[in-house]
């Protein structure tokens, strides 16, 4: 059965184009074009993913995704331009699970579908998380690259922790500097930027495995 994909975007243009594209590849097309017909065409269509613009005529993109995510765990793929640095975070904050920034190629559009839907395992679930030659095991909370056990501090294996939590998804500033020193160090981004060097360095062995998302977060790549 073919993946249904919800568009909810004001501009005519935009959801022409990605229709095509998402059409090419197999998915069944929805559309609303504003926040409310949004919420309500999750409802009647029950979408595999929706990809929804933060700039609706009606209400911000970001309540939009607050509301459906009451009761949904749909896959959301938000829209931005690149002047949105600050609502991007704010949806990533709000349970978006990636973003794109127009303009964006059919190509990239697909993949980050591709790449929510696969749904990164909730790694909690399991006692192990196995992600390429990485290896965590949560009851023991111990990390190995290749079979060899790799010592982290506390700090690292917590950072590291939320990071595999995520995995395949971006995780922002805040929501690391919250999970792993408490909300009074939201703003501390400089925290970041040091342990995560530490952890890459342990870890590298292991090749690339934690990008850098420039100005939201960090993301762990499940190749
Ligand atoms: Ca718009």
């Amino acid at each position: 059965m073919s993946p249904v994909a919800l568009i909810i975007e004001d501009e005519i243009q935009m959801r022409r184009l990605l229709r095509v594209g998402l059409e090419g590849a197999g998915y069944k097309v929805g559309e609303a074009s504003d926040g409310q017909q949004g919420l309500q065409e999750i409802v009647y269509q029950r979408p595999d993913v929706v990809l929804l613009d933060l700039g609706l005529p009606d209400m911000d993109g970001v309540e939009v995704l607050k509301r459906l995510r009451e009761w949904s765990h749909v896959p959301v793929v938000v829209l931005t331009v690149r002047e949105d640095e600050h609502d991007k975070v704010r949806a990533l904050d709000a349970g978006a699970d990636d973003y794109l920034t127009k303009p964006f190629s059919t190509a990239e559009l697909l993949a980050r579908l591709r790449a929510v839907q696969r749904r990164a395992p909730e790694a909690q679930e399991e006692p192990v998380f196995v992600c390429g030659d990485l290896t965590m095991d949560f009851v023991a909370r111990t990390v190995a690259v290749k079979g060899r056990e790799v010592h982290l501090t506390a700090t690292e294996y917590s950072l590291l922790h939320e990071l595999v939590r995520h995995a395949g998804k971006v995780v922002t500033h805040k929501q690391l500097l919250r999970a792993v020193w408490g909300p009074q160090a939201e703003t501390q981004s400089q925290y970041l930027r040091v342990y995560i060097t530490h952890v890459r360095q342990k870890l590298e062995s292991a090749g690339r495995l934690i990008r850098n998302e420039p100005g939201v977060g960090y993301r762990l790549l499940t190749g």
